[in-house]
């Protein structure tokens, strides 16, 4: 299996609940490292650079308000098949639909606001990740 790196946001209604700690180690026990990491408050333009792929769709402005509304945590993950890995800690995009014991099914409250972010693929991680760090924004562990 690849070693991959893909990004995860912690968005505002997760990181204003508190459980920035307490999702960092499902992470760490799921045996993701955490290779760089950042708190931001997005402005509505880093906001809407971010989700541009979204930007015709009916939720896109509630999207950026909801992203903007206060600080995300955002943080690349390094592992063996990191980007799906992620995928499954966080669970369905809709609370409602996500398997017990996910990031969203224990900590989102709606569709709109559930709590995390994880890119859907490697090429898009690579996106994501020099969206927010640049290319040499990252801590590779060498030990
Ligand atoms: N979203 C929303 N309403 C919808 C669908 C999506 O507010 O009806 C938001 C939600 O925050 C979601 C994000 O748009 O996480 C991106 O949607 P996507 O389908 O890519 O889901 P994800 O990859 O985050 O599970």
């Amino acid at each position: 299996m690849a070693v991959e790196q893909t990004i995860s946001i912690i968005k505002p209604d997760a990181v204003a609940k508190n459980v920035i700690g307490q999702i960092y180690s499902r992470f760490e026990n799921a045996g993701l490292k955490i290779v760089a990491a950042k708190m931001v408050h997005l402005s509505q333009e880093r906001a809407e650079g971010f989700y541009a792929v979204h930007k015709e769709r009916p939720f896109f402005g509630d999207l950026v308000a909801f992203m903007t509304s206060g600080p995300v945590m955002v943080q690349v993950l390094e592992g063996e098949n990191a980007v799906t890995k992620n995928r499954e800690l966080m669970g369905a995009t809709n609370p409602k639909n996500a398997d017990a014991g996910t990031i969203r099914a224990d900590f989102a409250d709606s569709i709109d606001e559930n709590a995390v972010h994880g890119s859907d693929s490697a090429e898009n991680a690579a996106i994501e990740i020099a969206y927010f760090f640049g290319t040499d924004g990252l801590c590779p562990r060498t030990r």
